[in-house]
């Protein structure tokens, strides 16, 4: 027999969970108005929030946090961290910031302006954020498959070169300082970008004179998928992978708080230097100093050897592999899903979950609650709560889409873990047809409602 992957390493510390009771559960989420945003943490027997800054460090990431230098500059941390950089994206310049959001801060205050258009695949919420922000607008120029949940693709982040192009058509050049290759695509549920669409986007891009920014959170994940489903690349290393994709780039913003298995961080990589003294200044302004930019030495260290660890294949086929198997187990208890599983997340379908509760009763946040009750999961909901009410009519805006996301931390849970989820979705699922009503929404803030919005059962 073939043997199976298993995890690249051993348990040394653990943490213990606390497992409560149904009656428990019933209490706290009622008393959080029935959002999960609101639980505290030790409410939660399992929880899949986010994948973001959630991951488990390792004992040699331990061991750099002691190393870490704490120099304001020149810190031997920075330069650590710096090497790393070069060996995996081959960019000369790099700026340290405090977490992904902060290196959209800074770069976009160099080279994003009032009126101008930034193309992309699926830009993830902060990405946008800090677009709209300048008054500027994001174009979505992803593949129509991505929105089709059943439908089978193995690059569903790929970014459709007709409609990128239309977008180069129809502004001036100076109006568009940039397209973002989002790897993998949080948004459309962590799918990846082929190498070959990143080649015919980079080809595009240079023909027009645009410059490419990879938002790069899951970039190791994404060179997975490009390893085992695009076959040219079969035999390929990871790392060499990843300098690849970057070479199609010019630069590339980092949430280090996903692929670079740490809790906090983040960075800019350029080729530019004329972009990165730009940077350097609003860097120096926003978060610190060139050398520590947000980030402690020794959070600093621990993501140069995250990196490392976070780019070796026994790695990534076994945190992708535990995805894929929650999908496989939920497929089996034929709850609907979106396929293919993804690389950080399984996206449960509570439109098809719910089909007999109106969307207006928020199907996904339904199902999220039943979750929460049935066995302690926390995950989120992808769907009308999220997608908030129109800035101009002020009415709720109904999304294609009513999705339970289940991110699932680096390195935390057991596959033991991951069948209780499976099970707990299994058990609701058989008895759907009890669950007759959804929720209705007593109390919203104008914006962002998600995480502070009150609800109440029908
Ligand atoms: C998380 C994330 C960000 C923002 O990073 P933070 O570290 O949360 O500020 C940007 N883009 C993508 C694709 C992300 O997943």
């Amino acid at each position: 027999m073939e043997l199976p992957y298993t995890e690249p390493y051993k348990i040394k510390v653990v943490e213990s969970l606390r497992k409560s009771t149904r009656e428990e559960r019933e209490k706290w989420i009622k008393e959080a108005n029935f959002n999960l945003f609101k639980l505290k943490s030790h409410q939660v027997f399992i929880d899949l929030l986010t994948d973001s800054g959630t991951s488990a460090m390792s004992d040699l990431q331990w061991a750099e946090i002691m190393k870490g230098d704490e120099s304001y500059a020149g810190s031997k941390s920075y330069y650590k961290l710096y090497e790393v950089i070069q060996e995996l994206l081959d960019m000369p310049y790099f700026l340290p910031t405090h977490q992904g959001r902060a290196a959209e801060n800074v770069l976009f205050s160099t080279m994003i302006k009032d009126g101008d258009i930034v193309p992309g695949n699926s830009h993830f919420d902060t990405t946008k954020g800090h677009i709209e922000f300048r008054k500027a607008t994001a174009i979505d120029c992803t593949i129509d498959e991505a929105f089709e949940t059943s439908k089978y693709h193995p690059f569903k982040g790929n970014i459709d070169l007709n409609k990128l192009e239309k977008v180069f058509k129809s502004y001036p050049k100076e109006k568009i300082p940039l397209c973002i290759i989002t790897i993998t695509c949080n948004t459309s549920g962590g799918q990846p970008v082929s190498m070959k669409n990143i080649k015919e986007v980079s080809a595009l891009c240079k023909k027009y004179g645009i410059k490419i920014i990879f938002d790069a959170a899951r970039f190791a994940e994404n060179a997975y998928f490009i390893k085992t489903r695009e076959p040219e690349y079969k035999n390929s290393k990871i790392k060499d992978i990843v300098k690849e994709m970057f070479s199609y780039g010019d630069g590339a913003t980092m949430s280090s708080k996903k692929d670079g298995l740490v809790n906090i961080g983040g960075f800019i990589a350029l080729k530019d230097k004329e972009l990165y003294d730009k940077a350097s200044v609003y860097n120096i302004m926003f978060e610190g100093y060139l050398t520590y930019g947000g980030m402690a030495g020794r959070d600093m260290a621990a993501l140069a050897q995250g990196l490392m660890e976070g780019t070796e294949f026994d790695y990534l086929e076994s945190r992708i592999g535990q995805v894929k198997y929650l999908g496989d187990k939920l497929k089996e208890y034929n709850v609907p899903i979106q396929e293919p599983t993804g690389g950080h997340a399984v996206f449960v379908d509570a439109k098809k979950f719910f089909n007999h509760i109106p969307k207006e009763q928020f199907q996904a946040q339904t199902l999220a609650i039943e979750l929460y009750k049935e066995g302690g999961v926390r995950g989120v909901e992808i769907g009308a709560i999220l997608a908030d009410r129109d800035p101009a009519t002020r009415e709720n805006r109904y999304p294609q889409l009513e999705l339970l996301r289940l991110a699932i931390p680096r390195r935390v849970y057991t596959n033991n873990h991951i069948k209780y989820i499976a099970v707990c979705l299994a058990n609701i699922f058989n008895k759907r047809q009890e669950i007759k009503t959804g929720y209705k929404i007593i109390n919203e803030a104008p914006i962002m409602r998600h995480f502070t919005v009150e609800l109440d059962k029908i």
